[in-house]
C-alpha cells in the first residue's frame, strides 16, 4: 500500500478536511498533512498578481522545504461589475488582512447602487501541485453566483453571508457546510488536481 505523504500549504483545518474529502472520494491512498506539521517553515508572502502565481509560490516553497509533494490553493471573490475585484485582494479589501466583516461591509457599500441583474460574482480558486524537483501543475475552479444586497446567515466566512451560489436560494452562510464544501470553487479545483496527482506523484 502506497503511503506517500502530501502536504497542504494551509494552517486552515477546514481546507484540510475539504481536500481529504476529495482525495477519499477519488480513493487516493495518500496521507495528507497540513503546514501545521512544520511550524518552523515561515508563511509565504503572497507577492503574485494572480491566484495561480500565489498558489504556485506557496506550493513550491513547501515542497522545497519539506521534500514532499505539496498542494496549495489561493482563492478569492471576483465581482463582474468591479472588473474581477476584489480578486487576489479579497482577504484585505478593506485594508487589514483577514478582517472579514470590514471587507464584506465595504463590498456591499460599493455595490449599493447596483441592481440585481448586474450583481454577478464568482468565487475563484487556483490549486497548485509542486514536487520537490520543481515539477508543477495548476488547476482552476469556480463557483458562480450573485451578491445579495443584505448579508444573511452565520455560517462560512469571508463574503459568504452575501454570496448566493447559482441554483441556490440561500447564501453560502446559510447553506449546510457539507453541501457547499462539496461543490465550491476549492472542491472544483482540487477535483481537477486528482488525475494530476495520480500521474505526477504516482
Ligand atoms: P484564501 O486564499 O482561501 O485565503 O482566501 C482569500 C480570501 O478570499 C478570504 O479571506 C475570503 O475573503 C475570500 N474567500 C475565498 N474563498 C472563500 C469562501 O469559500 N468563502 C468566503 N470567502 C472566501
Amino acid at each position: 500500500m502506497n503511503t506517500t505523504t502530501l502536504i497542504l500549504a494551509t494552517r486552515n483545518p477546514g481546507k484540510l478536511v475539504e481536500l481529504k474529502t476529495i482525495l477519499a472520494e477519488a480513493a487516493l491512498p495518500y496521507d495528507l498533512v497540513s503546514a501545521d506539521a512544520y511550524p518552523d517553515i515561515p508563511d509565504v508572502k503572497e507577492t503574485g498578481v494572480t491566484f495561480a502565481e500565489n498558489a504556485l509560490l506557496k506550493a513550491h516553497t513547501l515542497a522545497r522545504a519539506t521534500g514532499l509533494p505539496a498542494i496549495a490553493d489561493d482563492s478569492g471573490l471576483c465581482v463582474d461589475v468591479l472588473n474581477g475585484a476584489p480578486g487576489i485582494f479579497s482577504a484585505r479589501w478593506a485594508g487589514r488582512h483577514g478582517d472579514d466583516e470590514a471587507n464584506l461591509r465595504l463590498l456591499l457599500a460599493q455595490l449599493s447602487d447596483i441592481d440585481h441583474p448586474h450583481r454577478a460574482a464568482r468565487y475563484t480558486c487556483a490549486a497548485a501541485l509542486a514536487l520537490p524537483d520543481g515539477t508543477e501543475h495548476v488547476t482552476r475552479g469556480e463557483l458562480p453566483g450573485v451578491l445579495r444586497t443584505v448579508a444573511e446567515g452565520t455560517g462560512g466566512f469571508g463574503y459568504d453571508p452575501a454570496f448566493q451560489p447559482e441554483g441556490e436560494t440561500l447564501t453560502n452562510a446559510q447553506l449546510p457546510p457539507e453541501r457547499q464544501h462539496l461543490f465550491n470553487h476549492r472542491a472544483a479545483a482540487f477535483r481537477k488536481l486528482v488525475p494530476v496527482i495520480r500521474e505526477l506523484v504516482g
